[in-house]
């Protein structure tokens, strides 16, 4: 049961969420607040006070074991550990939706710390091979150790990538903030010269990435396409939406061209509708036909309208997280739609 009054020792939490909800909420209503959180301004404070708190240990620290946070993050994550992620993938199966698991963490400090996240990945893969589930898995660099030991974090890569390529699966690598940008894409490059299974995030918020895609396209990639999830100055990434969806439709018809001549595998990572509607008709233009390109979502985040699209043939995966390090990753949900925190405060209380 909950309690009836708020512990005092909860004050600190409170206070950051309520402030953090304030900045969207002071004269709206929630369906006003979730338009706002939508519209064209440039990066929001809430966003930007969320994206700070994403790096913040001490925070983490604080709010981590808190129940009424736990309850929240259940919206985006069925459950901390593997076995709860991979029995979400098998309903999603069901549905005729695939899945990408990936188990939350970054930036490791010590090596062996990285190679306990690789083996836990190839343990993964056996499982999804052993139960033929259409699962792909997704990795950060930095939780295998880029920060620590550059050559070990590529040898670790090469081996998810053959054991990825094994079980029948795929690997993906995410992409992080932009001064490990280089890392990954050269990382991605040695990776992608031995193995076909492999692909890698691009963030459309970056003012580098049409330079960064036209590089990789002459690989035959398999990009993610995604805005983008990080705090970033104005000199890397376009502050406003409008600015980012913009730049996000350029770079989705660069890679439909090259999917309308086999020669790349388009991922669209996106919630946004209006965004998908475009880049379907994009495609239509082009005589790219529904199933030639795939849309993933994160897990929780559009439910319904994940079912639709894999209805209409359109490829869907979900993106299934789970894992004790949810704090950066969750704060980072929180960002992309502030009124989010609206959910954390209702646990709360
Ligand atoms: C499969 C996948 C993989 C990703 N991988 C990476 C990665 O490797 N690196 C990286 O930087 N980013 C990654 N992201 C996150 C991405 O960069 C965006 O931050 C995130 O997808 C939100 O942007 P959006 O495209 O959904 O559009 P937005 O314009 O932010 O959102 C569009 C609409 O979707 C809904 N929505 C979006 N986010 C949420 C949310 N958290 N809660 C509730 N509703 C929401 C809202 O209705 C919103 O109006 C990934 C996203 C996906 C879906």
């Amino acid at each position: 049961m909950r309690p009836r009054h708020v512990r005092a020792s909860h004050r600190n939490s409170i206070i950051l969420m309520i402030q953090l909800y304030h900045h969207q909420t002071a004269d709206a209503t929630p369906s006003v607040v979730a338009a706002r959180a939508v519209s064209c301004r440039p990066m929001s404070l809430a966003r930007r006070l969320l994206l700070r708190a994403s790096r913040s240990a001490w925070l983490a620290g604080q709010l981590r074991d808190r129940a009424f946070l736990r309850r929240a993050v259940r919206r985006f994550m069925p459950g901390e550990e593997l076995p709860a992620a991979l029995g979400a993938a098998v309903e999603l199966a069901a549905l005729g939706i695939g899945s990408v698991l990936t188990q939350l963490g970054e930036q490791v400090a010590a090596r062996g710390e990285a190679a306990r996240v690789r083996d836990h990945y190839l343990d993964v893969l056996a499982q999804v091979g052993a139960r033929r589930l259409p699962a792909e898995i997704s990795v950060k660099l930095t939780h295998l150790g880029l920060d620590v030991d550059r050559a070990a974090c590529l040898a670790d890569v090469q081996v998810l990538a053959r054991a990825a390529a094994d079980a029948g699966s795929f690997l993906w690598i995410d992409m992080e903030e932009s001064r490990y940008v280089d890392a990954t894409l050269e990382l991605f490059r040695s990776v992608r010269s031995a193995h076909e299974r492999v692909g890698v995030c691009l963030q459309a918020y970056l003012r580098r990435t049409p330079a960064d895609l036209g590089a990789l396209l002459p690989f035959a990639p398999a990009i993610r396409l995604v805005k983008g999830a990080y705090n970033e100055p104005a000199t890397m990434a376009y502050p406003s939406k409008r600015d980012v969806d913009a730049a996000y439709l350029v770079l989705a018809e660069r890679l439909l061209e090259r999917v309308a001549r086999r020669e790349a595998r388009a991922v669209f990572g996106t919630h946004d509708l209006a965004l998908v509607k475009r880049v379907r008709e994009r495609a239509t233009t082009l005589r790219v036909a529904p199933g030639s390109y795939e849309v993933h979502m994160l897990y929780g985040i559009r439910s319904p309208e994940q079912r639709a699209l894999a209805r209409e043939g359109v490829p869907v995966r979900v993106l299934i997280s789970y894992g004790t390090h949810w704090f950066p990753w969750y704060m980072r949900r929180l960002a992309e739609r502030p009124a989010n925190v609206w959910f954390v405060v209702r646990n709360l209380i």
